[in-house]
């Protein structure tokens, strides 16, 4: 953590002077200010831990500051010790800061005092500091986990828990909008012979492979499933009919135009692809996408593998 910052406020430099000098027994920063003005400007430019206030200064003094402080959400929760010459009995004066973290201090003040209450002043700064890192560290944890729940290992695709949800609301959309969604069901030809010949490590070199090349055909707004074993499930939201075979088709080539390989083999796998999209294929249930989208596969697998095939009602 970088040094915490002190804000010292004082018409007379003399006063500035000695509260810094003091302060320099402690690990801090020291930021000074010779006005309420320049005070409140100094507060714009720095990260401050906790302002030492003068009270008494011409022009705005120094609850003018403070009320000007508690009006800002950056600077509403700074700690604030007013350093005051006004007798202690006054100090009914203060009960309107005593909800923030506010303090004070009579001059001529005693250094032991002083050194104490800004210490504790930035402890409590620095458990804030802690805490703010640990709210952070726990948000992204929070965010990874959640990433986590919804992926495939394997692939890095979406998981079929997530597919659940997202078909459910994208088919939601295309219903209320009457726009078009299109599904994809793609399934890596002759996978189990792949698995058989070459061993599982290597067929899931093949998958991983595979996902790569869905994943960089598709747009940002496309998204894919690892539906089953060598099945994976692409759901094209705004995709007609006709963009949707010309995405199948840009898969499929892409696909067979290259051989998968690691260091011992490379092997060309092709792809067999169903697909399904309303409103040509008047799916009802969300579900229903998935199955014509299945029974469009079917028939591609039936006709001779690596090609596209639509859904056509029997
Ligand atoms: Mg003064």
């Amino acid at each position: 953590m970088d040094k915490p910052k002190i804000l010292i406020v004082d018409d007379r430099s003399e006063n500035r002077l000695s509260l810094e000098l003091l302060l320099n027994e402690i690990d801090c920063e020291v930021v000074t200010a010779t006005s309420g003005n320049e005070a409140l400007l100094q507060l714009s430019k720095h990260h401050v831990a906790m302002v030492l206030l003068d009270v008494q200064m011409p022009g705005m003094d120094g609850f003018e500051v403070a009320t000007l402080m508690r009006q800002n959400s950056k600077t509403r929760n700074i700690p604030i010790i007013f350093v005051t010459a006004i007798n202690k009995e006054q100090k009914h004066i203060f009960h309107g800061y005593e909800a923030g973290a506010v303090d004070y201090i009579c001059k001529p003040f005693d250094p032991t005092i002083i050194l104490a209450k800004v210490s504790i002043f930035l402890e409590l700064y620095r458990y804030r500091c802690d805490l703010e890192e640990t709210q952070i560290e726990l948000r992204d944890q929070k965010r990874i986990l959640e990433k986590l729940c919804i992926t495939d290992d394997l692939t890095g695709l979406y998981n079929r828990r997530h597919l659940n949800n997202i078909l459910k609301q994208e088919f939601e959309r295309c219903l209320r909008y009457e726009s078009p969604l299109a599904c994809l069901m793609l399934d890596v030809d002759r996978f189990k012979d792949i698995n058989d010949t070459y061993g599982h490590s290597f067929g899931d070199t093949v998958l991983r492979e595979f996902s790569r090349r869905i994943r960089f055909t598709l747009r940002a707004s496309d998204i894919a499933f690892r539906f089953g074993g060598e099945e994976v499930l692409v759901l094209l939201p705004q995709t007609d009919i006709e963009g949707a075979k010309q995405t199948a088709e840009k898969i499929r080539l892409r696909c067979a135009a290259k051989p998968v390989g690691d260091a011992n083999q490379a092997v060309t796998v092709t792809v067999s692809i169903g697909l399904a999209s309303n409103p040509q294929h008047q799916a009802v249930l969300h579900n229903d996408l998935i199955t014509f989208a299945d029974n469009a596969l079917s028939r591609a697998k039936e006709k001779g593998r690596n090609r596209v095939e639509e859904y056509t009602r029997l």
